[in-house]
């Protein structure tokens, strides 16, 4: 039988998801028994099948076009979404900078910050140009499941995503109902 396909990819956020992802330690093994661990930002292969996958796991909130391009095809891709993450479920911590704008946020960061070397200027990025107010995944594309936490437990993202790779329905419940 077939083992269900599973991806990832991330957006706005720290990578501490991922991180977290990494921290279920050697249950990492008990995922690839389950599943075939498909494009991610830790497997060498980077693009998600086009045949698609079962699973499809983001973290990050949406924070430009560039980002919008992965939830989309993350969510055309994938049979299950799972947004991973404060950040993916609500906008988390890149969220705080929709309070003042995109522009003050810039300019605050590589103009005024008191790490910037005076005369500093906001670059001339055309990823910063496309930069949009941030906003959590199922503000932009239908999520399925959504895991908090910044970052979940690695106890929950283990039980998330292995029962979904066994077909099941995850349920976030008693122990496995805390996050950092
Ligand atoms: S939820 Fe927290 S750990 Fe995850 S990407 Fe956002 S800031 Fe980083």
């Amino acid at each position: 039988m077939n083992k269900p396909k599973i991806a990832s990819d991330w957006m706005c956020g720290c990578a501490g998801c991922h991180m977290s992802l990494l921290d279920m330690d050697e249950r990492i093994l008990r995922i690839v028994e389950l599943a075939d661990l498909r494009a991610t930002p830790i497997t060498d292969l980077k693009e998600p099948d086009e045949s698609g996958v079962d699973v499809g796991v983001l973290e990050g909130g949406i924070n430009n076009t560039a980002n919008e391009e992965v939830a989309h095809k993350m969510r055309a891709c994938a049979k299950i979404l799972v947004a991973l993450g404060d950040c993916a479920v609500f906008g988390g911590v890149p969220a705080m900078r929709n309070f003042c704008g995109v522009e003050e946020a810039l300019r605050r960061a590589y103009v005024e910050a008191e790490s910037n070397e005076a005369g500093s200027e906001i670059p001339n990025d055309p990823e910063l140009a496309s930069m949009t107010q941030t906003r959590a995944i199922h503000e932009v594309v239908p999520v399925d499941y959504n895991v908090p936490g910044c970052p979940p437990d690695p106890d929950v993202i283990f039980h998330v995503l292995s029962e979904l790779a066994q077909g099941r329905k995850p349920e976030l419940k008693d122990d496995l109902l805390h996050w950092h």
